[in-house]
């Protein structure tokens, strides 16, 4: 076994820690824009509120509007009948103010009805402040719990990062440009433990010399696997039950790894 194969173990360790770490920290940002959107329903639920209630008052000012008008209609008609000289424009004067104050009667119907609408828009547009303020508080309290959570995250992140450092301290230069050139290519994962005879990492089989090489203290290759080209080891004893046997004595015959 190469002599960097345990920090190298333990560095992947922690590599996957410190990937998995940052892949949580890149979702606060979204977690937070989705507790913010739960606001917009009940911002959305106000503005309609306020957009009816406007309506109704505007409604409300076009009517006064008309019942003056038609009361003014009523009042001009009923002067003008004290000077009329035949019955029949008298009789027409007369239908004229009937027709004004049925309109004035027909206004202050609508009146009252939206008058009386305009009491439960009142409280729909306070039942839609008081639910948005419940909103708000809601959302305030989920955001200091994200960023809570996002701070502890990070401390964790903090913790690896300066863990890794200690970790590598002991290996190679040329090892670690080895090791993070595979990892680069692998996803993150530049290590594959051989078990049962297989890679790990592409579960293709790993010779025997190679796994017997793995375990041999003496031995100070490095060894990739042929297949997926992650670096090689072992932490299971060596199978006794190898029928070429006699591999006593040291001594590893050809290695052929390059
Ligand atoms: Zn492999």
């Amino acid at each position: 076994m190469h002599p960097a194969i345990p920090h190298l173990i333990e560095l992947q360790r922690v590599d996957h820690q410190i990937a998995t770490l940052r892949a949580e920290l890149e979702t606060f940002p979204k977690r937070i824009r989705e507790a913010d959107a739960k606001l917009s329903g009940a911002r959305a639920e106000l503005a309609a509120a306020k957009e009816t209630h406007t309506q109704g008052a505007t409604e409300r000012k076009k009517l006064e509007f008309d019942v003056q008008q038609w009361k003014d209609r009523a009042r001009k008609y009923r002067d003008q009948s004290g000077a009329v000289k035949t019955n029949e424009s008298f009789k027409a004067l007369q239908h004229e103010i009937a027709n004004a104050e049925a309109e004035v009667a027909k206004a202050e119907d609508r009146q009252l009805e939206v008058m009386m609408a305009g009491e439960e828009l009142d409280r729909r547009v306070k039942l839609a402040e008081s639910r948005l303020k419940e909103a708000e508080q809601a959302v305030a309290a989920e955001r200091k719990e994200i960023q809570a959570q996002g701070a502890e995250k990070k401390k964790q992140l903090d913790a690896v990062l300066a863990e890794r450092e200690r970790i590598i301290g002991p290996v190679p230069e040329d090892l670690r440009e080895l090791y993070v050139r595979i990892a680069r290519r692998h996803n993150g994962t530049a290590m594959a433990e051989a078990r049962d005879g297989q890679c790990r990492g592409c579960g293709m089989r790993v010779l025997p010399h190679i796994l017997q090489e793995l375990r041999t203290e003496t031995n100070e290759e490095l060894y990739r696997c042929e297949s997926c080209g992650l670096i090689l080891y072992t932490l299971e004893p060596i199978p006794v039950a190898t029928p070429a046997g006699g591999s006593a004595s040291a001594a590893s015959g050809a290695s052929t790894n390059s």
